[in-house]
């Protein structure tokens, strides 16, 4: 259930990133479209991807080191007050998924903020907008 939550805060960041792959779909630093950001794992207790890390960008072919943060998210859509971040396609269709089938998460703490459940039809709306926008774009 955890790589269906959305990022937000720092922990729900590392924790979602301990259970997947560290690759995030990120704005090119340099054309702002579409670039993979790499990084590796730090930490002892919990473990994390650094923020320090690589990014590259196959419409410009821009690459170098990056310092990821929230802004750096190429999946962005503003929901209410808040946005929700995905990290990748996969994590997008699984959010949308999430939202059309009620699903709901074991772990409180990486529960979606009740905004996103109030407006849980944009969201699907949203989602599914954009994953026709990238359909066309290939
Ligand atoms: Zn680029």
């Amino acid at each position: 259930m955890y790589e269906l939550c959305f990022v937000e805060n720092e922990l729900l960041t590392f924790i979602l990133y301990k259970m997947k792959e560290t690759e995030v779909i990120v704005k090119c630093p340099k054309c702002q479209k579409k670039a993979l950001f790499k990084s590796t794992w730090i930490g002892s207790y919990v473990l994390r991807p650094a923020s320090e890390g690589y990014v590259s960008c196959t419409y410009c072919g821009h690459s170098g080191k990056y310092i990821f943060s929230k802004e750096s998210y190429y999946y962005q859509i503003p929901i209410g007050d808040r946005i929700l971040y995905a990290r990748t396609i996969n994590n997008l269709i699984a959010i949308k998924r999430f939202f059309e089938n009620d699903m709901k998460t074991e772990e409180l703490y990486l529960d979606f903020p009740k905004e996103f459940y109030v407006h849980k039809k944009l969201i699907i709306q949203k989602i599914a907008a954009l994953l026709q926008q990238e359909e066309n774009d290939n």
